[in-house]
């Protein structure tokens, strides 16, 4: 199969598969179409062909779901299930250079309009308390002011004005960039991309270096180089297959309110003055789809779960080089609970294993170690362990007072406990007959259909 290269595609792609349902009724952007999206969550992904907020109505399908099961993302990788990690750690070390094209074969171009109106796009409202309505799924591009060297993240974005928004900047690269910009009074210039297949929302999420374009990595991950387009008032290269491009620049010395906003850890993020952007232009398909991701959804959680395990996988092996998988829970926000497969060979190996996933980030919080017997990405399977394996006194210990996750309300803000719980069978019960499982003969080859 040839990979998927624009989000119109994967559209295609999984509705064949009768995974994309498409809603013609009339919703509402505020509150109900989150509610349907969020109902229908690891089971479907959705497409609104009819939505509206307030007395203004929006023929801009949207659509919500995307990917929200590790099958979808391994089907848009185009790997097995097993491979995923493996396969993005290969690109994030491997990248392709993109390629620039004319902008008369670039579909993002179709429409090109210097007076925007983001109240034209059907933009939801997600949550009871958030601050208003919020582009998620946006990737933003920009460039580092000292290098030039590309970088693309999300982050929420509230819409204060018709061509005004909000940001929520954490202190990672572009963070590093405004700041510079900032400091010489200068607008850093942005363009936000909405509307993308799954593999450049996966690389937007990699946790690569600075100066390092994490566009190289999804063409690695296409196996060719993506297409980008030059903006039309920015100095920004943008995906040429996108559905939406805004145009603008992070305002140097402007702070305006923005937030409350339900976020993955499933509470909300606080109202506090933040950065703004100003946008200048919006280019788009003629007849455009338009992408939001519900916050705290499997969609939001695991597109940020496949590159920060894929990162953990790497660095844990590092250490103990017989370390099989890693799974960031869903039960821990995808963020705090890392749960590790090894193939147990020395006695405290599993503490060396939980150390490593522990620095690997300030938000992994617990960190679970379980022989290679058992499924991690199962839950059940990773509690049995844990209730069967493992001796508190001798088996778990805890960090004191380390960085944790501010939105983690139980951390003070953000000095936070971090445990490791060694849920492996000690090497000398090994053989022991202690932990036989239980066997059914000729259970794993029957068939139920053969008996009902
Ligand atoms: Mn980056």
């Amino acid at each position: 199969m040839s990979k998927v290269k624009s989000v119109r595609q994967w559209l295609e792609l999984i509705k064949k598969e009768n995974y994309l349902i498409e809603i013609n009724k009339k919703v509402n952007l505020r509150y109900e179409l989150s509610a349907v999206g969020k109902k229908a969550d690891g089971k479907y992904a959705l497409q609104f062909n009819n939505t509206f907020f307030d007395d203004k109505e929006f023929k801009i399908p949207v659509i919500t779901n995307l990917l929200n099961t590790r099958q979808l993302i391994a089907k848009a990788l185009d790997v097995s299930i097993e491979d995923v990690l493996k396969y993005f750690s290969y690109a994030q070390l491997n990248p392709i250079e993109p390629r620039i094209i004319d902008k008369k074969n670039a579909p993002v171009k179709e429409i090109i309009n210097l007076n925007l109106n983001l109240y034209d796009l059907p933009i939801p409202i997600h949550h009871e308390k958030d601050g208003g309505r919020y582009i998620t799924a946006g990737i933003l591009v920009a460039k580092n002011p000292r290098t030039q060297v590309r970088n693309i993240s999300i982050h929420r974005l509230q819409v204060l004005d018709k061509n005004k928004l909000g940001i929520l900047i954490l202190p990672r690269h572009l963070f590093h960039f405004f700041d510079i910009a900032e400091k010489e009074n200068k607008p850093l210039e942005i363009a936000i991309v909405i509307g993308v297949d799954p593999i450049l929302l996966l690389a937007s999420q990699a946790l690569a270096p600075l100066d390092f374009d994490e566009f190289g990595i999804a063409s690695r991950l296409y196996d060719e180089p993506l297409e980008l387009v030059k903006a039309e008032t920015v100095d920004i290269e943008v995906p040429s297959q996108a559905e939406i491009i805004l145009e603008g620049a992070i305002l140097p010395g402007v702070r305006e309110f923005e937030g409350p906003f339900g976020e993955y850890p499933k509470y909300y993020g606080p109202r506090s003055l933040k950065p703004v952007i100003e946008l200048k232009a919006i280019t788009m398909r003629s007849n455009p789809i338009y992408h939001t991701i519900i916050p705290a959804t499997k969609e939001h959680l695991l597109l940020g779960a496949i590159p920060r395990e894929a990162n953990i996988l790497q660095l844990v092996k590092n250490s103990v080089p017989n370390t099989v998988s890693v799974c960031l829970s869903e039960g821990g926000v995808c963020r705090y609970h890392a749960i590790i497969s090894i193939d147990k060979k020395n006695e405290g190996e599993p503490k060396n294993a939980i150390f490593a996933a522990l620095s690997s980030s300030h938000e992994i919080k617990h960190v679970i170690v379980v022989d290679k017997d058992v499924d991690i990405f199962n839950a059940e399977e990773v509690e049995w362990a844990i209730a069967t394996r493992c001796q508190a006194s001798k088996d778990i210990f805890i960090v004191p007072n380390a960085l944790g996750n501010k939105l983690d309300p139980s951390s003070a803000n953000g000095i936070s406990d971090k445990m490791g719980i060694d849920a492996t069978i000690p090497l000398v019960d090994g053989n022991s007959g202690k932990y036989e499982k239980i066997k059914i003969p000729g259970e794993e080859e029957i068939s139920l259909e053969d008996y009902f």
